[in-house]
């Protein structure tokens, strides 16, 4: 039988990640000494106040049951508390805040839970794969809000033309952005929320990276923040940064109470909800946001992205000083494009990073590094990457 994949599967953009991929394991696989900035996701352990949490609630018989549909009420409790002690915002947790199995799982079903078949949805491009997916999957068009590089990776919501604004159903936005590491003003987030308001569009605010801000841990605000928000808007948090959590798929989203009921619905159709005894360790993690541990994992990240956009420059790499996630975008040297970065870095220095377009087309010109590798590491791919003729 041949295998036919569905519409939406064959609607998605192609998966530039994939090819890369299949060169990096090969160089592997032929002994290379590959150094991978490729994908977030942190090098560092879970801080072991977290894993205690967990090894302690795994015991305990009632965690082994389906959990709870919105998440468990002590979890949505320690959000709504973890909220209001960083952003001083105020969440009911009963219908204001809902588990996620990772902001990803949260931001592709929001559109399924929205988006009619036809309807426009808003993505910011370069960004985060998700968006798009997401919206193809729920048969809506993605309509491409360009980032601009002159504005600060920001959107101009003034060159959205009146009947795109009137027929869209949801707009995704988020600072500090993937991948372009731009942190939003407060003022971007009223003039979104204004936006919103003004054609009835609901706001997901992909706050995945604000925990991971290098010079102030407070520097990125709440979509919440703003008055009116929470009309509009709702706001998704992730663990998996901000606690070295990735693989623990942790998340929540909180703020307009229709929106997440709505969000919860296809959710409790299609997922259970995470394990509880995980839910308990993420009441840990977020109860510890002030540790230490927590703000020197933030600090790594910083020291290492520094470095490397520092290297960068000297190499003829545009790049800005980078204030927070933990990547580092670069404008690649006069003469190359993306794609022929990627491919000079691998072939001839055994570095991977990876493309901007992956971002979507207005990521051409770009490259992303990932600081997930440490200093010495990171250092002996710039004097790899200095010994290469340019
Ligand atoms: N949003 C952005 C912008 C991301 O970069 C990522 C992960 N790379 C996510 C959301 C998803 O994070 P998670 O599902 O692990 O919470």
């Amino acid at each position: 039988m041949t295998v036919v994949p569905a519409e939406r599967i064959q609607a998605l953009p192609p998966y530039l990640f994939v090819a890369i991929d299949r060169k990096k394991r090969a160089a592997r696989a032929a002994g290379r000494d590959i150094i991978d900035f490729g994908i977030g996701d942190p090098d560092q352990p879970t801080h072991e106040y977290i894993i205690d949490r967990l090894r302690h609630a795994a015991a305990i018989p009632a965690n082994h049951r389906y959990p709870h549909d919105q998440g468990s009420p002590a979890f949505r409790q320690a959000a709504a508390a973890f909220l209001d002690r960083r952003y001083g915002v105020s969440v009911n947790p009963e219908g204001e805040v809902l588990a996620l199995i990772g902001t990803k799982e949260g931001l592709g079903h929001l559109a399924l839970a929205l988006v009619n078949p036809g309807e426009t949805v808003l993505v910011p491009e370069p960004g985060y794969p998700v968006y798009r997916s997401g919206t193809i999957f729920a048969g809506g068009r993605p309509w491409t809000m360009r980032l601009d590089p002159r504005r600060d990776w920001q959107p101009d919501f003034d060159s959205i033309p009146a009947d795109v604004a009137r027929g869209a159903r949801l707009m995704y936005l988020n600072y500090p952005n993937n991948p372009t590491g731009a942190v939003a003003s407060r003022a971007l987030l009223e003039r979104a929320v204004e936006f919103a308001h003004r054609h009835e569009i609901v706001l997901a605010y992909d706050a995945a990276y604000n925990e991971m801000c290098f010079d102030a841990a407070d520097a990125a605000p709440s979509i919440l923040e703003i008055p009116g928000a929470k009309d509009v808007a709702i706001e998704l948090h992730s663990l998996s940064k901000t606690f070295n959590m990735t693989g623990w798929r942790m998340g929540f989203a909180a703020g307009n109470a229709d929106v997440l009921a709505c969000l919860s619905r296809i959710k409790s159709n299609l997922d259970s909800g995470q394990f509880t005894a995980i839910q308990e360790a993420g009441i840990a993690a977020l109860e510890g946001y002030a540790r230490p541990e927590v703000a020197e994992a933030r600090a790594r990240y910083g020291m290492r992205a520094r470095l490397l956009a520092a290297g960068l420059r000297e190499l003829g790499f545009e790049t800005p000083e980078p204030l927070a996630t933990f990547y580092v975008w670069a404008r690649v040297p006069a003469g190359y494009d993306s794609l022929s970065v990627v491919n000079k870095l691998l072939d001839e220095a055994d570095v991977v990073c990876v493309p901007g377009t992956g971002f979507g087309a207005a990521g051409e010109g770009y490259v992303r590094f990932a600081v997930t590798v440490s200093i010495e590491r990171t250092q002996a791919a710039l004097a790899r990457m200095r010994n290469l003729k340019w």
